[in-house]
């Protein structure tokens, strides 16, 4: 049995964060960025970064300093740059083409999941379908999430969500049969709520992509067996 995945872009595959620092910096200064937060800082959030509208609650590794009116020029200002999404590096080295390689060997079904606004240039679809082919995952499926993640899995039958948002996490966990796999890259603890919901962390994407392969040969011993093997690993037995 083949496995199906759901596979978050920013956090988890490409480097938005650093790429809206670079933006940053080019606009307001290098004062903007704090590489080193205090301890008593609070979690920088990527509600800090985006539009409300678009407000993706992801865990940041490093803080911007901006205000409101700063954050709303911020983005007008990368907006209009054109194929932003593909000026992005990969959050780790190399993970894209590992993970096309795995997909390619193991047989599974990818369906790429993002809130990427809209650039000039291309559709954010488009320039993710290019980010991704440019960085080694051939014919890759894209979908621009506008609803639910969780509702998204359950209609397509995914097997396993990987996300770096917590929120998208719970909802994946609450609304689909999926297993959820969260990449919580900060030092400080995860969001107790991804534990009770059974939702399985990792530090790395690498480190996700290592247990995926022990999903899939767990799988190939006991065919069928996916919420055994599940169970096994420590993530989400479905209740619904
Ligand atoms: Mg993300």
């Amino acid at each position: 049995m083949a496995l199906r995945l759901g596979c978050d872009l920013d956090g988890v595959l490409a480097d938005m964060e650093l790429a809206l620092i670079r933006e940053a910096e080019r606009l307001f200064g290098a004062q903007v960025r704090n590489e080193r937060p205090g301890p008593s800082s609070l979690p920088a959030s990527m509600a800090d970064l985006v539009p409300e509208e678009l407000t993706d609650n992801a865990p940041l590794r490093h803080e911007l300093q901006l205000n409101m009116r700063q954050r709303r020029k911020l983005w007008q200002h990368v907006r209009a740059i054109d194929n932003f999404w593909e000026s992005l590096d990969e959050v780790e080295p190399g993970v894209v083409s590992r993970l096309a390689s795995l997909a390619e060997d193991r047989r599974w079904e990818i369906v790429f999941l993002t809130r990427r606004p809209q650039t000039s240039g291309a559709t954010a679809q488009m320039q993710s379908q290019r980010w991704l082919e440019a960085k080694g995952f051939r014919l890759p499926s894209v979908y621009v999430v506008t609803a639910s993640r969780g509702l998204i899995a359950a209609a397509l039958t995914l097997d396993i969500v990987i996300d770096d948002t917590p929120e998208n996490c719970v909802d994946v966990a609450s609304d689909s049969k999926a297993r959820t796999i969260a990449v919580f890259r900060m030092q400080s603890p995860p969001p107790v709520v991804l534990q009770r919901m059974g939702i399985h962390l990792v530090r790395s994407t690498h480190e996700c992509l290592d247990l995926l392969l022990d999903v899939d040969a767990s799988l190939e011993r006991q065919p069928g067996a996916i919420q055994r093997v599940m169970r096994t690993l420590g993530l989400k037995q479905p209740t619904t």
